[in-house]
């Protein structure tokens, strides 16, 4: 399985290749956060990170890692071109690979389209 920590070495290297910039905001230090979770987490960072790389044009890729009392919030958001509206779920498997990803972990993927493209990535908290 892939922590959290170690894929974020991993893009932060990806997004230096494609001379995008990367913006990184709170700790990928997880708490409440079984271990299966966190490796869907990591393969979904994954996906979102190259299809920045691929598909955006952006010059800024930032990930925010966000607590909250119930759940955990990812969001990554770029600066490019946005996706075209059907191209969501019908060019690649990518997104919708990580919405089945997170369905299975009970969790959820919302894309805002916004000067860019923003995946908020949502899973709940454990509490061991
Ligand atoms: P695969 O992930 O299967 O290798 P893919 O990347 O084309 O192929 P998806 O990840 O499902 O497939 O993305 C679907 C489509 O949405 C892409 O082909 C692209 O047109 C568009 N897209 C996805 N992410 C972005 C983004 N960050 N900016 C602009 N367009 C995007
Ligand atoms: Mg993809």
């Amino acid at each position: 399985g892939i922590r959290l920590e170690d894929e974020l070495i991993r893009i932060r290297q990806l997004l230096e290749a494609a001379e995008i910039e990367f913006q990184l905001e709170g700790s990928p230090k997880l708490v409440n956060t079984s271990l299966i979770t966190e490796n869907v987490l990591s393969m979904c960072l994954k996906e979102a990170v190259t299809n920045v790389v691929k598909h955006s044009g952006a010059t800024l890729c930032q990930v925010r890692i966000e607590p909250s009392r119930t759940d955990l919030l990812i969001k990554v958001k770029d600066n490019g071109t946005g996706i075209e509206g059907s191209s969501l779920y019908d060019k690649g498997h990518g997104l919708q690979g990580m919405r089945e990803r997170l369905e299975f972990v009970n969790g959820s993927m919302d894309v805002l389209q916004d000067q860019g493209t923003t995946l908020i990535i949502r899973v709940p908290n454990v509490f061991k």
